[in-house]
């Protein structure tokens, strides 16, 4: 039987509580017959407290051996104070770029039970399944120079360099495609080609991409600022969006708020496939942050972090029907009515973290 290592890294705040509803899915798979391998580490401010870093280099090691890291979250006001470098986002920017993690995919998907925890209306949400694939290692976040200099009058003058190769560009559209290939088939590419040179060239490159490799597959091209637009007038026309660093970051923030709670939002985090094995390095997560005002008190909602857990079943390990079987139980769950009180309808019943967790495992029971 096939072995899947998975490195856990709960992280901070709520970080761990969601984790352990992981740890119970993992276990139910387990027990189904899937070879699941798992180590845990520290990250984050739990590292910086024990080894004074925010990721020390053994568990870089681990990471780099896994075949899919699962990270929690890391932060909160504990550590506002501690050195820029050992701060614990440190550890996460350290596995992004150790591990070559180029590739960052939100999907944002509306179950039918949640729709009207959206703040745009039932029908324009309800059912939306879309996939938001953003560079993450690359443009301006990182482009030279980037300096803020004072003039000789006094005045400041601040600089950021939005920079793009071909090479960069081809490999994050074959990531566009590849997925559209196993949805609906369907890619828009935002840039802004009509006032950036880095946006023609995104526009080019991805023609050619799709020419040459994914003719089948249906291409859109479109401006960046009108992808924002149409994202909250009809989101659902969209299977695949592909885009830069900068606009991904705030068009999947778009698309997160489209399905209602921060709760509900999973993510992954690819690396290049390895020429010899066929694996990519990835790292999954919840877009959700460590939330310290409500962690240690099982409120969390653990969807956002089971639903990563769902996407590398997918993405790393192949397994589409326990996958989409895992899908189906958050789904089902949902709507028998069971909410954390992030998701929880006004006036209606919450449960706990355990709760979710709990309901999810013998949902899939059920599926079996
Ligand atoms: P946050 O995502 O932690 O919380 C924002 C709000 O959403 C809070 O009210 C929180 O209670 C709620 N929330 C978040 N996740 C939830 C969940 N699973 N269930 C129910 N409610 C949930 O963002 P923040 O408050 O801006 O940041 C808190 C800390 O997390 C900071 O230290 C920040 O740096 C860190 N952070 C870490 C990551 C990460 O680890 N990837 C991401 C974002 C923020």
């Amino acid at each position: 039987m096939a072995t899947h290592k998975l490195l856990l890294l709960p992280g901070d705040g709520i970080g761990p509580e969601v984790m352990r509803e992981v740890e119970k899915i993992v276990s139910w798979f387990r027990k189904s017959g899937i070879g699941f391998e798992t180590e845990t580490d520290l990250v984050g401010g739990a590292a910086y407290d024990a080894h004074k870093v925010a990721v020390t280099d053994a568990a870089m090691q681990r990471a780099q051996d896994a075949d899919a890291v699962l990270f929690g979250a890391v932060g909160g006001p504990k550590w506002d104070a501690v050195p820029y470098n050992v701060r614990p986002e440190a550890g996460l920017l350290r596995l992004r770029k150790d591990l070559g993690l180029f590739a960052n995919i939100r999907p944002a998907i509306c179950y039918p039970a949640l729709a009207d925890a959206s703040s745009l209306k039932r029908e324009i949400v309800e059912g939306l399944d879309i996939v938001i694939v953003r560079e993450l290692t690359g443009g301006v976040y990182f482009g030279e120079p980037k300096e803020l200099v004072t003039l000789e009058d006094g005045s400041q003058r601040a600089v950021d360099t939005q920079v793009y190769t071909t090479g960069e560009i081809e490999r994050i559209t074959r990531v566009a495609f590849e997925m559209a290939k196993t949805r609906r088939n369907k890619v828009s590419s935002a840039e802004k080609s009509n006032v950036m040179k880095t946006g023609v060239l995104w526009r080019q490159v991805v023609s050619k991409i799709h020419k040459a490799e994914y003719a089948d597959v249906e291409l859109e091209h479109v401006l960046a600022d009108n992808a924002a637009m149409q994202l909250v007038r009809n989101p659902k026309q969209f299977d695949v969006i592909v885009t830069d660093n900068l606009f991904g970051d705030i068009l999947s923030d778009i698309g997160a708020m489209l399905t209602g709670s921060l709760g509900m939002l999973p993510s992954a985090s690819l690396g290049a496939e390895d020429p010899k094995t066929g694996k990519r390095k990835a790292l999954y997560e919840p877009v959700h942050g460590s939330a310290p005002d409500i962690a240690g008190k099982g409120l969390a909602n653990p969807i956002a972090m089971i639903g990563s857990f769902g996407m590398a079943l997918r993405y790393s390990f192949g397994l589409i029907e326990e996958a989409d079987r895992l899908d189906k139980a958050i789904a089902n769950v949902l709507a028998s009515g069971t909410r954390t009180k992030d998701i929880a309808a006004p006036g209606a019943n919450a449960v706990g973290t355990q709760d979710v967790g709990d309901a999810i495992v013998r949902e899939l029971e059920t599926l079996r």
